[in-house]
């Protein structure tokens, strides 16, 4: 089986669409998403939507979409990605607020000891940055291969033989070949949202056959997806980061 993962969406259409229409030509089976598909950008109800019609076996709620839904106040928010939130709050229809209040919370297992979550297995919320963090999830969780986001930074951490090391993705497109005795971290990286100093969006794909995982990075028109934002009176600095991929 081929698994689409997406993460950290963000309201970003045209960053969305792009992933998508790239995933499709690569081949994929199911999708998993792994939250926050909306806030920050300004296009939640066509995001959703795109998720939606994508079937996905599994989404799981990031922090955004429990602020944006109403089920979290976002009191622990920075002012700027809280004005975004209660925007997209205002602009969500009833159904897909709906959708995003009802998405489980992670961590959720999908099939032999693997796991999807946003922040890590311990915590939906948390987030796993570095090494020392990965160490503590490998040793408090049970897991082959954990795919997770939150960070908005690709990559992954491997432990194998008591020794935990990260992985940076460089390229277009990142092979992570997953060894028997090792288990994994593995973060797909942001679609709508990239901070880890590239701009294009970030998705995966994982197939469970090979036991392969690809990252891939894709071009999209940052243009206008910055547009959107700064028509939607959002504060300008949540456009200038989409070109700078922090
Ligand atoms: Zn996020």
């Amino acid at each position: 089986m081929r698994y689409l993962l997406l993460s950290d969406l963000h309201s970003n259409l045209e960053a969305t669409l792009a992933v998508v229409d790239s995933a499709r030509s690569e081949g994929f089976d199911q999708a998993l998403v792994l939250g926050d598909l909306v806030g920050y950008g300004a296009c939640p109800n066509e995001v959703v939507n795109v998720v939606r019609d994508l079937a996905p076996r599994a989404v799981i709620r990031g922090n955004h979409d429990k602020v944006v839904s109403g089920i979290d106040t976002g009191e622990d928010f920075n002012l700027v990605a809280l004005q975004a939130a209660l925007f997209n709050r205002k602009v969500l229809s009833r159904e897909n607020r709906d959708y995003l209040s009802t998405l489980p919370r992670g961590p959720m297992s999908v099939g032999d000891r693997t796991l999807l979550a946003h922040g890590t297995p311990l915590d939906e919320d948390d987030y796993l940055v570095d090494r020392s963090d990965a160490e503590r999830i490998f040793e408090e969780s049970d897991f082959q291969v954990c795919f997770f986001g939150h960070t908005h930074i690709a990559g992954a951490f491997r432990s194998e033989a008591g020794k935990v090391s990260g992985l940076v993705p460089s390229k277009r497109i990142s092979l992570l070949p997953l060894h028997p005795a090792g288990r994994y971290l593995v973060n797909p990286g942001s679609v709508g949202q990239p901070r880890d100093g590239d701009p294009r969006a970030s998705f995966a794909i994982y197939d469970d056959g090979t036991r392969q995982v690809w990252i891939h990075r894709v071009e999209y028109s940052i243009r206008d997806a910055q547009e959107r934002i700064l028509a939607a009176g959002l504060p300008p600095g949540l456009a200038e980061r989409l070109r700078r991929g922090i």
